[in-house]
């Protein structure tokens, strides 16, 4: 698979690698190193005390569960206080990450429930309620064709075929739609 076309909630953090492991894409993740005031004395600090990862599951991202392992660096400050980077990409990406489940819902047909919950990894309840906001919410058709458009192949493994088509937007890169 290729991965010139950026993923929707990540832009703010460095990829730095993309692996599969047992059929589950796993994007590993990192904040920039940068100063960061500290939350008891005010100081600013940029020392790496030291990282954790935290895993941020469930998206599904061309018809594949994905894992975001976030490294997240925690800073220390000359007064002794450890604390977490600043980050804003989990919030937001949590929440695009519901949009692309909507729409990677919408994609497939003739399954019940139960089974796309199973494919989720999640509940039929949480499907039927993503299903519910969807409809609401009304999914828009492209109307206009943007001025340059991507086409990348991935591998899937569809019963149409071994490989698959996304078209993306040529300059935001955002996906409109696979076949
Ligand atoms: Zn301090």
């Amino acid at each position: 698979m290729h991965f010139s076309i950026s993923l929707p909630g990540l832009k703010e953090v460095d990829i730095k690698r993309v692996e599969e492991v047992g059929g589950v894409i796993r994007i590993c993740v990192e904040m920039e190193r940068k100063i960061h005031r500290c939350p008891s004395c005010q100081s600013r600090t940029s020392r790496v005390h030291d990282y954790r990862i935290q895993k941020i599951q469930h998206l599904k991202l061309f018809e594949r569960k994905t894992q975001i392992f976030y490294r997240r660096r925690r800073y220390v400050c000359d007064c002794g206080k450890r604390f977490s980077e600043k980050n804003t990409f989990v919030n937001r990406y949590q929440r695009t990450s519901i949009e692309n489940q909507a729409v990677g819902i919408r994609a497939i047909k003739g399954k019940t429930f139960k089974e796309i919950g199973d494919n989720y990894g999640t509940s039929a309840t949480t499907i039927v309620r993503r299903f519910d906001q969807l409809a609401r919410s009304e999914v828009k058709p492209v109307e206009e064709l943007p001025p340059v458009i991507a086409i990348d192949e991935y591998k899937g493994d569809t019963r149409e075929g071994k490989y698959q088509l996304i078209i993306a937007d040529g300059i935001t890169k955002k996906p409109l739609d696979n076949a």
